[in-house]
C-alpha cells in the first residue's frame, strides 16, 4: 500500500492536544493507517507570526488517492476550528495538516503540490521525519539526515527543540 508523510503543526489553543487528537483522527479514517508518529518539537514561527509552534509528522499507509488524503486532512483541520483569515498568508492556526509526500508522486498542482514544495528547507518537517524514517530520501536524492545538516548550516535562524513529553504511566 502507498506510504505518505503528513506534517502536523499548531500554534494556537492547546497544540499538543490538537496534534495528538489529529493523529488519532487520521488513523480512524477508513483507508488510513498511522504507522508511526514522530516525537513533538517546538519551533519559532517560520514565515509566520504568533506563539511558537508544536510540530510532528505521521508516517501513514493509505489506500486513498493523494487528493483524498488531502481532503481527509482538511476535514480534520476544519473540525479543529481552523479559521483561514481572508488574505492572510501563514496566519496562526489551531491545526495545520500538510501532505509532505505520497509514495513517489511528483506533481505541480497548486491544490496539491507533491512533494510539499517547502519541505526541503524546513527543519520542523525534516527533523521529525528523521525520527520516524531515518532512511527517508528526498526527491532530489538527499537523505533526510543530509538535508537536516544542510538546513542547520544554511538557516541557522531555524530553532527546533524537542518538546519534553510527559511519560505515560
Ligand atoms: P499552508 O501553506 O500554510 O499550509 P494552508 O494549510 O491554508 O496553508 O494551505 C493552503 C493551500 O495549500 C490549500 O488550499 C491546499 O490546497 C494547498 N496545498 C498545495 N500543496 C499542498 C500540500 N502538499 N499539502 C497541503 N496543502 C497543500
Ligand atoms: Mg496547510
Amino acid at each position: 500500500m502507498p506510504e505518505a508523510v503528513v506534517a502536523l503543526g499548531a500554534n494556537l489553543g492547546d497544540p499538543v492536544r490538537a496534534l495528538s487528537e489529529a493523529a488519532e483522527e487520521l488513523h480512524a479514517v477508513p483507508g488510513i493507517t498511522v504507522k508511526a508518529l514522530s516525537r513533538f518539537y517546538t519551533t519559532s514561527p517560520v514565515d509566520s507570526s504568533g506563539p511558537d509552534y508544536v510540530n510532528a509528522v505521521a508516517l501513514v499507509e493509505t489506500s486513498l488517492t493523494p487528493m483524498e488524503l488531502l481532503k481527509a486532512c482538511q476535514r480534520i483541520e476544519n473540525e479543529h476550528g481552523r479559521i483561514r483569515p481572508a488574505g492572510v498568508v501563514n496566519a496562526p492556526r489551531t491545526l495545520d495538516l500538510d501532505v509532505i509526500s505520497y509514495e513517489g508522486v511528483e506533481q505541480d498542482d497548486p491544490v496539491l503540490t507533491l512533494p510539499h514544495p517547502r519541505m526541503h528547507e524546513r527543519l520542523f518537517v525534516l527533523v521529525p521525519i528523521s525520527d520516524v524514517c531515518p532512511s527517508y530520501v528526498l526527491s532530489g536524492g538527499e537523505t533526510v539526515t543530509e538535508a537536516v545538516a544542510r538546513v542547520r548550516k544554511t538557516h541557522p535562524d531555524q530553532q527546533i527543540r524537542l518538546l519534553r513529553q510527559e511519560s505515560v504511566a
